[in-house]
């Protein structure tokens, strides 16, 4: 009997993040590093007596990874106090050669905050608890595939003392595809910023608190009560580094405790690791508790004043309101203006294309032509920014009516990507440009020659005939005549003949 309650109880999820992004500078936060890794790099060769916490090595931090920090405090909406503060978090773990990390503790730059977004098109808005600058740690390889069954683990410094910034959440998510749509719009909130690569390997890490709680305590707002979230177990998932990856964990996670629960077992508070080849969750150690890590004040780094030099920090105008605009000033449906505004390089694309087009044409050629033909060859818009004049003439051969645009999308564009011409070089070799009304003529004239079955079949009424003389004429002129003009000269023709 208590197991069938237990089977039937209505359980929900609680979810908060902890998001590490990488911002974009070109030095590393505390020395004059590069973040930039060299292609094939040796381990450990990007680094100096500051980033290998040799003894004696001072930090000095980084203007412009402070500068990144603000912009992201200022799109989320958090207070940015006017001074802050760095602590070391210790802990005794191979990637962190001073056995410490130098983060921030009770006076992170950015303070609150929230980040609307939608998912399953139903609009949601998380609180954002707080945002803090840190030092990336170094990055470990474990021989042989997963953490747990590894013979031995490399070390490489190169990626330490990377600017992170981490994002943590309230527990406002209530399931993993949540969670997945949040994370895809801060990534895209970030890239405007543009204080952040996503293409740079491990620039994007996710640790994720998951508990489970009894839906009725779920008040209809989606607020829980404290009390309900502190006496509920939860577990910390960490290695998660894609917002897939974050769906899958947390999926997954999900089950396994409501599982646990409804066979009458407790969750264990503990750290899970993320393994992504085999799709499971295992459990690493008993999770720290924040006095475990002695976070004490970095002396070695003076307190930082932002007051005076935040308000001068401008941020771009950001994905929602470009979309709002995009809808207003060009007049585009929902869909064209959300593909259009997908990152800030199309966007800024569709805006120098649609300087000079009519706007609704521009976002066909952007949004539906080139978006779908680039996405075909795994490339983006940063692949063909540098060609902006040859697809604005491309696009002005159709609109002048001088090639038709099933030629333009179907020769012209794809030649153009995948052979690197110019549009006037593919239309004069493939003789695309329009024929003319001779032309047409002597087409028709060689149609209705070769084809003395289709024309009967058009005298005895047979409604395909002329479509498939038209195609006939069509294919002659190698699509480049028009259509209309095709038929009115054939039905012409045909009742001459008759
Ligand atoms: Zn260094």
């Amino acid at each position: 009997m208590t197991a069938q309650t237990a089977e039937s109880r209505d359980l929900a999820a609680v979810i908060g993040l902890e998001v590490h992004v990488q911002l974009e500078t070109e030095t590393k936060i505390f020395c004059g590093c590069s973040t930039t890794a060299e292609e094939d790099e040796a381990p450990n060769t990007r680094t100096c007596p500051v980033c290998l916490g040799l003894p004696g090595a001072l930090p000095v931090l980084n203007e412009g990874a402070v500068e990144a920090a603000v912009k992201v405090g200022k799109a989320l909406g958090s207070e940015i106090p006017e001074q802050t503060r760095f602590h070391r978090k210790n802990y005794y773990y191979p990637d962190l050669p001073k056995n410490f990390q130098i983060t921030q503790y009770d006076a992170p730059v950015c303070d609150g905050g929230e980040l609307d977004f939608s998912v399953a098109g139903e609009h949601r808005t998380v609180r954002i608890e707080r945002a803090h600058l840190e030092e990336d740690p170094g990055s470990l390889t474990h021989a042989g595939g997963s953490i747990d069954t590894a013979d031995y683990t490399l070390v490489d410094y190169n990626r330490a003392g990377t600017p992170l910034m981490e994002i943590v959440t309230a527990p406002d998510f209530r399931g993993a595809n949540e969670a997945r749509a949040f994370l895809a719009k801060l990534t895209e909130v970030l890239e405007y910023l543009g204080v952040f690569d996503a293409t740079r390997d491990g620039s994007l890490r996710v640790d994720a608190n998951l508990s489970i709680v009894d839906a009725d305590d779920v008040a209809d707002d989606g607020s829980i009560a404290t009390q309900v979230l502190e006496s509920a177990n939860r577990t910390e998932v960490k290695n998660i580094s894609s917002h897939k990856g974050a769906e899958k964990a947390l999926a997954y996670e999900e089950t396994r405790q409501k599982n646990a629960i409804r066979r009458g077992r407790e969750v264990e508070q503990e750290t899970r690791h993320w393994d992504e080849s085999r799709g499971i969750t295992v459990s690493m150690r008993s999770k720290e508790a924040e006095k475990d890590y002695r976070y004490f004040r970095e002396a070695d780094l003076p307190p930082l004043r932002v007051s005076g030099w935040k308000e001068e920090i401008d941020i771009p105008e950001l994905p929602d309101a470009r979309r709002e605009r995009f809808r207003t000033e060009y007049g585009l449906d929902a869909e064209s203006a959300s593909k259009l505004t997908s990152t800030k390089q199309v966007a800024d694309f569709y805006e120098r294309i649609a300087e000079a087009f009519d706007p609704g044409l521009a976002a066909t050629w952007v949004a539906d032509n080139l978006l779908g033909e680039l996405h075909y060859r795994d490339l983006d818009i940063t692949d063909v920014d540098g060609r902006l004049d040859e697809f604005t003439r491309l696009i002005e051969l159709v609109d002048s009516e001088e090639i038709t645009t099933k030629n333009a999308e179907e020769i012209v564009l794809r030649r153009m990507l995948d052979e690197g011409l110019t549009p006037d070089e593919i239309v004069e070799d493939e003789g695309l440009g329009k024929t003319d009304d001779d032309a047409v003529a002597a087409a028709v004239e060689e149609a209705i020659e070769e084809n003395p079955e289709a024309v009967s079949d058009y005298h005895d009424g047979e409604g395909g005939a002329l479509n498939f003389l038209v195609g006939q004429v069509m294919q002659k002129t190698r699509g480049s005549a028009d259509p209309a003009t095709v038929n009115e000269q054939l039905t012409a023709r045909l009742s001459e003949s008759n």
